[in-house]
Order: structure tokens, then sequence, then C-alpha cells
């Protein structure tokens, strides 16, 4: 049977197709990308927006950079079915461009409605576009790996692994920060 969470962000996907957000987005691309993982998770990792891959498979970080999670994820000891996992825009935007402020900005009361169903621990943002969404004055440069607190939630801004990918300082970077996450998270259970 679907948990109640499941259920509540099943509806949140069908108010994102009822309200028609994006339209033009969603006329080039294959489908919705919502999220995929545990409707309990107590970590959400939030990307930026659906790649080629994900569009195809309408699930986030299912291609290279997805790939890097999982074995991030794997060395922390955790598995997609462990955590939740989705992006700011739930369409791809056309050629792989950046997603624009006003496609951000129209996605993110959902976004905010799946933190809410969630309530995750901590919530886990990959790259600038997705830190920048939750603290708009902060540099992921200067604040990747450095839990903040805000408004009632913690983040964690992390580098984001597509960009991590084929680079091998930042690549190291995410590693090192990603391995902080289990004692963050300790912390933050001891402190509530
Ligand atoms: N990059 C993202 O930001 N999100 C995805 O789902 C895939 C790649």
């Amino acid at each position: 049977m679907a948990s109640s969470n499941q259920s509540r962000l099943d509806g949140i996907k069908q108010e994102i197709l009822d309200n028609k957000v994006c339209p033009e987005l969603a006329s080039s691309a294959t489908q919705l990308v919502f999220g995929d993982g545990n409707p309990e998770a107590e970590l959400v990792f939030i990307g930026e927006a659906p790649g080629k891959n994900e569009d195809l498979q309408g699930k986030p970080f299912v291609g290279a950079a997805g790939k890097f999670l999982n074995e991030m994820l794997e060395m922390i000891g955790l598995g997609r079915e462990d955590v939740y996992i989705t992006n700011i825009v739930k369409y791809r935007p056309p050629n792989n461009r950046d997603p624009l402020p006003e496609e951000k900005s129209a996605f993110l009361p959902y976004l905010e409605s799946q933190l809410e169903v969630i309530k995750p621990k901590l919530t886990i943002t990959l790259g600038r576009h997705s830190l920048n969404c939750f603290l708009p004055d902060l540099k992921i440069g200067q604040v990747h790996g450095q839990p903040k607190r805000f408004r009632g939630r913690v983040y964690l801004p992390l580098f984001h692994p597509a960009a991590a990918l084929y680079n091998g300082a930042m690549r190291q970077t995410l590693i090192d920060d990603f391995a902080l996450i289990p004692a963050i998270l300790k912390k933050i259970t001891i402190n509530n």
C-alpha cells in the first residue's frame, strides 16, 4: 500500500500537471520528472533540472551524474531507496540550457510542498542553482560542505555531481563533503 506521504507526493505531481506549470518546457520535454526515492527519507537531494536520460526515463539523476551520486551514496552506506531525489525544475530545458529564473520560481512552490510532506532532517542542495533557491546570498564555492540552518530547515550545500564529474579537484571535494553527511545527520538528531 502506498504510504500517506507517497499519496500526498502523488497529489503534488498531479497539481503540477493540472496547473500546467511552464507549458513551453512541458511541450518540448518527454515527460515530467517529479522525484524518486523514499517518501519518508531523512535526506532529500535537490538538483537543477532533468537532462536527456532523466527526460527519457522520468526519473532524476539516472545519467552519468546520477551514477556518480549513487557511488557517493554507497560510500556512506546508503542506496537510492534510502533517500529522496528531485530537481528544482521538473521538465528538461531544451538543449540542457540553464533553467531560467522564472522557471525556477514557477516550480519552487511545488518543491516546497515536497519538502513539507517529506520533512527531511537534512536538505542537500546540489550546485549553485539549487543552493540559491533557498539561500540566495550564499556562494557555493565558500559554503560547500557546511550545514546551514535557515527557517527551521538544515541545508547542506554541495557541488553539483555533473560539474565535479570531470574536474579532479572538485570531484575530491565533493566526495569529502559527502563523507560528512552521516556525522551531520547524527548531530541534527541529537540537537532535535
Ligand atoms: N542534473 C540535475 O541537476 N538533475 C538531474 O536529474 C540530472 C542531472
